[in-house]
C-alpha cells in the first residue's frame, strides 16, 4: 500500500544523487540471521554472546570463541542475501547515483546481494588477523558444518601468535581506515537512508548525526521507532525486504 510516508521517502530519494546505506542487525535478519538467537542454540545454548565479544575473554580462553565464531561464519553462509540486500545494488547500477553502504554487520549479505563498495565498521566474520601482530591471515578456513566446543586458532606465520577473528569486541576501537572512509561519505552524501540499526550502538550510530550537519537528509526505513527516529527526515514504518525494492521500483517508473 502506498502511504504518504512512502511518497515522502521517495522524494528524497528522487532528489538524491550521492547516497550512502547506513545499516545493522535488521538488515539480516530477513534473511533469516540473527546473531544472538542463531548464536544461543544447540551447543551454544548457554553462551552468553557479550562475553564472546570480549578481548578478555579471548586473552582467557580462546579455544572456545574461535570455535564459535567459525560456526557464525558458517551459518551466515548458509544464509542468502534477501530482496533489501538486492535492490541496493540495482539502485547502484541506476545512471547518475552513487550509493555505497555503511554496515555495522559482520556478515556479508551485502556483498553477496551485489553491492559493490560496502564499509564493515565492525570488521567481517570472514576477516582474521593476528592477535599480536595484527597481520591479516588469509589461510584457509574449515568452516564446521556441526558446532563444536573448542577449537584451537591457527598460528601467525610472522610471529607464531595465535590468529584471531577480525570483528570488534566491546573495547575496541572501530578500525581506522574504515571509520575514515565511513565518515568522508557520510559527509559527501546528499541522503542518508538508515536502515535495521536501533542507533544506540556508538561511535557508530553518530555517523548519520555527522551526515544531517553536513547537509545530508536522512530517511529511516524501521518497523519501529528509534533513537534515529526524531533526526530522520522522514522515517518510514517498513522494512529491508518490503521498503527498498518498493523505493527502487519506484525511482524506475
Ligand atoms: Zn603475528
Amino acid at each position: 500500500m502506498r502511504t504518504d510516508q512512502f511518497a515522502d521517502a521517495l522524494s528524497l530519494v528522487r532528489d538524491a544523487g550521492r547516497v550512502e546505506i547506513f545499516t545493522g542487525a535488521g538488515m539480516s535478519a530477513e534473511s533469516g540471521l540473527d546473531t544472538f538467537r542463531d548464536a544461543r542454540t544447540g551447543l551454544w545454548t548457554k553462551v552468553d554472546p557479550v562475553a564472546f565479544a570480549s578481548v578478555d575473554s579471548w586473552a582467557r580462553d580462546p579455544e572456545p570463541m574461535w570455535a564459535w565464531y567459525l560456526w557464525r561464519a558458517s551459518v551466515c553462509r548458509g544464509a542468502s542475501p534477501n530482496a533489501g540486500h538486492r535492490a541496493i545494488a540495482e539502485w547502484a547500477d541506476l545512471p547518475g547515483v552513487s550509493v555505497g553502504v555503511t554496515t555495522q554487520n559482520i556478515d556479508d549479505l551485502h556483498e553477496r546481494g551485489g553491492a559493490r563498495d560496502v564499509v564493515h565498521l565492525h570488521g567481517s566474520l570472514f576477516d582474521y588477523r593476528c592477535t599480536v601482530c595484527s597481520r591479516p591471515w588469509r589461510g584457509a578456513v574449515d568452516y564446521p558444518t556441526e558446532p563444536v566446543a573448542r577449537q584451537a586458532p591457527p598460528a601467525c606465520p610472522r610471529c607464531d601468535s595465535i590468529i584471531r577473528p577480525g570483528v570488534v569486541w566491546f573495547g575496541e576501537n572501530l578500525p581506522q581506515d574504515e571509520w575514515d572512509r565511513a565518515e568522508a561519505r557520510m559527509t559527501a552524501a546528499d541522503l542518508v537512508v538508515i536502515i535495521g540499526t536501533s542507533g544506540v550502538v556508538q561511535p557508530a550510530a553518530g555517523l548519520p548525526a555527522l551526515a544531517k550537519q553536513f547537509g545530508a537528509k536522512l530517511l529511516e526505513i524501521s518497523p519501529e521507532e528509534t533513537e534515529l527516529s526524531r533526526i530522520a527526515d522522514v522515517s518510514w514504518r517498513s522494512t529491508a525486504a518490503r521498503g527498498l525494492p518498493e523505493l527502487v521500483l519506484g525511482l524506475t517508473l
